[in-house]
């Protein structure tokens, strides 16, 4: 765990006790902090009894308190802690940022901080990848795997990798990260930003935090990225900025985790990203190849009959589903869900890849409607009937892709729960032999 006297004798309120908010609360204790913790639920707030007292932040004076801590999951333009928060004089904080003033009792190290809307996860884990096959200590924390706090401080010359979500950064104010890396903007998460220009600004803020002599790295040639990088390099004040929009790298065909043209922008920027921290070709270059990749992120999880199946369940937004389209030239499409926009624009540009597409949740009939004038497509409702008829319809060297464009909150707890659901019904076309079957009553 990461604890640090400067949190000794300081008073916190938490709200939140899910994971993040669990880890603050055990780090902050174990600093000597006084704290008053509440989460609407009765048995977390049980469970940390003889650490915080337990009180509603909402209905206590906080007065003089040095902080209140949320978690990312509470919505900072409609709840009504943040004008509590103003009354009584306090700044609202995340974990990010406790770590960033934690930082200076850390043994030497470094930070890389990733953000963007899609592929944050994926460059995490591989920037991380990187650094441990070249033999540097990193962790990965923030929007990824288990909460920062929670983690031991690496030895001197490590590197924490941070995967930092647009709320995450709006709860921080003082990480100086490194590397700054910024890999794209699309709309996504409207509901908690007063448009489109607000959400991207919350992304960018990720920059004003910079020190002089740190690097910024911006991948997208999405234009709010390139108006963040333009911004950045008007003002003069960081020296290091890396515009890798337009790098290429050979060799993707080497890296099995990492197809599609989304990817080969990952890769790029997290070669730039450890490149910043002094890593090599001969290091990097091997670590791309070696990349197991993430669950439910373009995850190669059954291969039969000639007939590869790839689980794209994070793909959650049209504009990662679309280069999912790119990464394979024959593809059965399983998509659908809870829909975030009207619109598949991003995924037009590869509908040449696509053999037929498969609709299923509550946008099936939106998406038949959409689609249906410029590809094959049928309605399937159901995960088990899109796998079997897609199974069906599929000829050797075909590719059956979900990947869904969707939330899949109509229909899943989410979106690892609609992945392994994918999963299941995999296994059973495969076990129950039902592969190609439409291909070869066709031509019996
Ligand atoms: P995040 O953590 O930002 O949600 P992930 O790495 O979990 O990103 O990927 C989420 C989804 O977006 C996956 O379906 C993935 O295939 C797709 N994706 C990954 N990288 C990119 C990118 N650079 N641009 C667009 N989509 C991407």
């Amino acid at each position: 765990m990461i604890v640090s006297p400067a949190f000794a004798g300081k008073r916190y309120a938490i709200l939140g006790l899910a994971r993040s908010g669990m880890a603050v609360l055990e780090s902050l204790y174990a600093s000597g902090a006084e704290l008053l913790a509440w989460d609407n639920r009765e048995e977390l707030r049980n469970s940390i009894a003889d650490k915080a007292h337990i009180a509603d932040p909402l209905e206590s004076d906080l007065t003089g308190y040095d902080a209140i801590i949320l978690t990312p999951g509470v919505p900072l333009n409609s709840h009504p802690i943040v004008q509590k928060a103003q009354i009584d004089g306090v700044p609202i904080i995340g974990d990010i940022e406790l770590f960033a003033q934690a930082r200076s009792a850390l043994p030497a190290h470094r930070v890389v901080g990733i953000t963007g809307t899609n592929g944050k996860s994926t460059t995490t884990a591989l920037v991380q990848h990187i650094l441990t096959s070249a033999g540097v200590p990193a962790v990965m924390g923030g929007n990824i795997g288990v909460p920062i706090l929670s983690q031991d401080p690496l030895p001197e010359g490590g590197v924490y990798v941070l995967e930092l979500s647009s709320y995450q950064i709006d709860l921080t104010s003082s990480l100086d990260c490194d590397v700054a890396l910024l890999l794209n903007i699309s709309p996504d998460h409207l509901d908690r930003y007063d448009g489109f220009d607000a959400y991207a600004a919350a992304k960018a803020r990720l920059f004003d935090m910079l020190g002089s002599g740190h690097s910024a790295i911006f991948a997208g040639a999405d234009d709010k990225t390139r108006l963040a990088l333009h911004c950045l390099r008007d003002l003069g004040r960081v020296e290091n900025i890396v515009d890798t929009s337009a790098r290429a790298i050979a060799g993707q065909a080497d890296w099995p985790s990492l197809q599609g043209p989304h990817n080969l922008q990952n890769a790029i920027a997290a070669v730039a990203t450890v490149e910043a921290l002094g890593i090599t070709e001969g290091q990097w270059r091997p670590a791309l190849a070696s990349f197991a990749g993430l669950p439910h992120r373009m995850e190669r999880i059954a291969e039969s009959r000639g007939v590869l199946f790839v689980n794209d369940s994070k793909a959650t937004n049209p504009a990662s589903t679309g280069p999912a389209l790119g990464a394979y030239p024959k593809i059965h499409w399983i998509l659908g869900g809870l829909p975030k926009s009207a619109s598949l624009a991003e995924c037009e540009p590869y509908y040449e890849n696509v053999v037929h597409a498969y609709t299923i949740g509550e946008a099936g009939p939106m998406f038949e409607k959409l689609l249906t004038d410029k590809l094959p497509v049928e309605s399937c409702e159901m995960m088990l009937t899109a796998v079997q008829r897609a199974a069906a319809n599929a000829r050797p060297g075909e590719v059956i892709l979900l990947s869904p464009a969707c939330a899949s909150f109509d229909q899943f707890r989410d979106f690892e729960a609609r992945g392994n659901c994918f999963r299941s019904a995999v296994n059973s076309v495969i076990e129950n032999g039902l592969i190609g079957t439409a291909n070869r009553e066709a031509s019996q």
